[in-house]
């Protein structure tokens, strides 16, 4: 399988001109960034392999791409989490429900990576949460190289790239593959937490990307007013809807940080708008937007 390379846009934020690499667009069922990290193994034969077998949070964009890749090979889906809260088991939605449609068998444990690795026999295909793993550094090369081409074609000068990190995956692969800047934040954990994800990686920190970072801290999947404006203010602005796990806090850190940065910013939309429902739905039970 290969995709074709994801639209480059050119657009103005607040007054200033920022490109953005559309990787939400790459694949109708594969959320963006999740379909470069796992493009290695959609081209692996796998004579062997019967069941895929991950973890991760219950809402993950990971899990959703993992399940479509089990459902198109015809392999079984069987995937560790901490916790489903009731609600969400009688009214599933978002990638979790989009995920057991397609076939996924889900489990509650407290030690999810743990138990998946028990449950696992040679047979099976282990994919670590979030697709953090160095098999991921062949597609965001695949990036690389579209992103080197889209701003040769666009004539850029001193480009710089921009992406918010989970596991810091995509963010670390980009910096070796690209000879320009890249900047990146945390979102899940702390900086140094994500500096450590860096480091299981690659042990050169002078390859690694730029973190911005913020005084104030966003607790991952917490819901904050203030995240779903700016959210709302980029839609209507630049009429792009962005994921509301990532972004939003991505956004907040870059602009407080846009105007010491020198060259121009190409913003990466690295998918997950499946997990959106779920994010608006308890932003509508909180705060009524
Ligand atoms: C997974 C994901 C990220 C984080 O990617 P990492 O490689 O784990 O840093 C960011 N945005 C979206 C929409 C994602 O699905």
């Amino acid at each position: 399988m290969t995709f074709s390379p994801s639209p480059f846009e050119k657009h103005t934020f607040r007054g200033r001109e920022i490109f953005v690499k559309r990787d939400d667009a790459l694949h109708v069922d594969f959320s963006g960034n999740k379909a470069r990290k796992f493009h290695w193994f959609f081209n692996q034969e796998f004579p062997h392999v019967k069941r895929l077998v991950s973890y991760g949070s219950n809402q993950s964009n990971a899990m959703y791409s993992l399940s479509v890749m089990a459902r198109m090979r015809g392999w079984e889906f069987i995937y560790f989490c901490n916790h489903i809260p009731d609600f969400l088991k009688e009214h599933p939605i978002g990638n979790y429900k989009h995920s057991l449609e397609n076939g996924m068998q889900i489990f509650e444990t407290i030690q999810r990576q743990e138990d998946a690795y028990m449950f696992t026999d040679s047979s099976d295909l282990v994919i670590e949460e979030g697709g953090r793993q160095k098999e991921a550094e062949f597609g965001v090369k695949v990036l690389a190289d579209e992103l080197k081409k889209d701003i040769k074609r666009s004539s850029i000068e001193n480009p710089y790239i921009y992406l918010p990190s989970g596991t810091g995956t995509t963010a670390l692969f980009l910096q070796k593959n690209l000879p320009f800047r890249v900047f990146t934040c945390s979102t899940v954990g702390g900086d140094e937490y994500l500096k450590n994800q860096f480091l299981e990686l690659e042990l050169n920190e002078k390859k690694f990307p730029k973190i911005l970072s913020c005084k104030k801290k966003y607790h991952y999947g917490k819901i904050y007013k203030e995240l779903y404006e700016i959210w709302l203010e980029i839609k209507k602005d630049m009429g792009i809807t962005f994921d509301l796990m990532y972004d939003p806090v991505g956004w907040t850190k870059f602009l407080l940080h846009i105007d010491n940065i020198e060259g121009t910013p190409i913003y990466i939309h690295q998918g997950g708008l499946k997990g959106n429902e779920s994010m608006l739905e308890r932003y509508k039970r909180k705060y009524k937007p």
